[in-house]
């Protein structure tokens, strides 16, 4: 291959974790060719140090249709990748602990049945007992979604990352994109390693994507935090499905090799300039301490390790996901606020729609990066994303 074609593709993306991997991978698979730049390595950052939760429980409204899509993705994944990632389809169970947060539940439950979203059912006390025997008996019920479960994070980067270059897919680690800039129908991403070049930029650069968009005038309220995870040794097997609470901040599973994942949205610290997030012993231990009230036997259960990975929010709790409104040819990933694994995959996917020109039932509009402007709405975007003929 020579220089200039290492340097030149049709899709040069941003970003080497669950979002621009997946993006790369469905362009790729329509024949598109496709760069990936990434600053350290794949999966080094949010998407291989997350809790692996596949979720699609408890989601935002405006997130349902697309984590339901992905999740269709995550049971086909040994079939398109040949690897399933460690997914695992065990079910996700959000407990309710007082007859208050069973009638929140069974608000919620109606809530969505209301909209057409079936995923979500209400269970009594004896159908969670029946599914999780060992859980403390103040449990009052709690919500069930059968066809959630999870994966092992750095596998399932690992396994798309492998699928893409198959397909053809170049990645550059070690290649922090430090500038980019469009001239006529060009992005181009300036690294300490060279330029790069494509008609299309994608921005999945996780907590420091902000950065970027900000240097073509589209700034968006998105911050990073440092999100924290402990694991436990090992313990007999006594738990199948991931379980989070109502009332209280949870997320906790039981891998197959009896070691137990818990955490829940726990902001630790965060040294971003190092890019890296730090552990704050006190705030793991107010979440052991719910791990411990649902489950007393667990009490001398020693940890294992802790640790913290860069995450980035934003000011609504919904993530940019969409075509810029600033310029043409350029789209966005990011801001999954502690829930974008289970999006990677269709995001992904609908990211790939997005820039093939392809229909899709699942609108992008909440997710616009114009929506935290006052003026949104009327700002229409002026620069609509050119579909790319597939050279190959
Ligand atoms: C501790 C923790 C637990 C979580 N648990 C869950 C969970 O159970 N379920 C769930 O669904 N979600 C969970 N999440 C959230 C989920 O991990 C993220 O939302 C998701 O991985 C974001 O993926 P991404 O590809 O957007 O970002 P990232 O994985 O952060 O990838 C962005 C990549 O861009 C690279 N990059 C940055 N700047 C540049 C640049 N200038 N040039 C080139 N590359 C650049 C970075 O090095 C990084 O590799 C959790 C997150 C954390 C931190």
């Amino acid at each position: 291959m020579s220089e200039s074609s290492k340097r030149q593709a049709d899709v040069l993306v941003i970003g080497g974790g669950i979002h621009g991997l997946s993006t790369a991978l469905f362009l790729a698979q329509a024949g598109v060719k496709v760069i990936v730049l990434e600053a350290e390595y794949c999966g080094r950052h949010a998407s291989g140090v997350n809790a692996g939760g596949v979720r699609t429980l408890g989601r935002h409204v405006a997130e349902i249709p697309l984590a339901l899509s992905s999740r269709d993705l995550w049971h086909q994944l040994k079939n398109t990748l040949g690897d399933d990632g460690g997914f695992v389809p065990s079910g996700q169970l959000k407990l309710a602990e007082n007859q208050a947060e069973l009638e929140e539940c069974r608000q919620r439950v109606e809530h969505l049945q209301a909209l057409g979203f079936t995923h979500e059912v209400l269970i009594d006390q004896q159908q969670v007992f029946d599914k999780v025997p060992a859980v403390a008996r103040h449990v009052t019920g709690g919500i069930w979604v059968e066809d959630d479960g999870y994966a092992v994070p750095y596998k399932t980067v690992t396994a798309i990352r492998l699928a893409a270059e198959n397909r053809g897919v170049q990645i550059h680690e070690n290649t922090p994109a430090q500038r980019i800039e469009q001239t006529g129908t060009q992005w181009r991403v300036s690294t300490p390693a060279g330029s790069f070049s494509a008609e299309h930029l994608v921005v999945t650069a996780g907590a420091w994507a902000g950065g970027l968009a900000a240097q073509i005038g589209e700034p968006v309220p998105v911050h990073p935090e440092g999100l924290m995870l402990m694991v436990t040794h090992r313990v007999a097997p006594f738990c199948i499905p991931v379980l989070g609470a109502t009332g209280r901040a949870l997320s906790f599973k039981q891998f197959a090799n009896g070691t137990v994942v818990i955490g829940g949205k726990l902001i630790g610290s965060l040294d971003f300039l190092a890019r890296h997030g730090e552990v704050e012993i006190d705030r793991l231990g107010s979440s052991a301490r719910t791990v411990t009230d649902l489950f007393p036997h667990l009490k001398h259960l020693g940890v294992n390790r802790v640790w913290a990975g860069v995450e980035a929010f934003t000011a609504d709790d919904l993530p940019v996901i969409g075509a810029s409104r600033k310029a043409s040819n350029l789209s966005y990933s990011f801001g999954f606020c502690g829930s974008g694994f289970q999006m990677g995959p269709g995001t992904g996917k609908r990211l790939a729609q997005l820039i093939l020109g392809e229909h899709s039932d699942i609108s992008l509009e909440p997710f616009a990066i114009d929506r935290f402007n006052e003026a949104a709405g009327t700002q229409a975007s002026s620069f609509p994303s050119a579909s790319i003929i597939p050279q190959h």
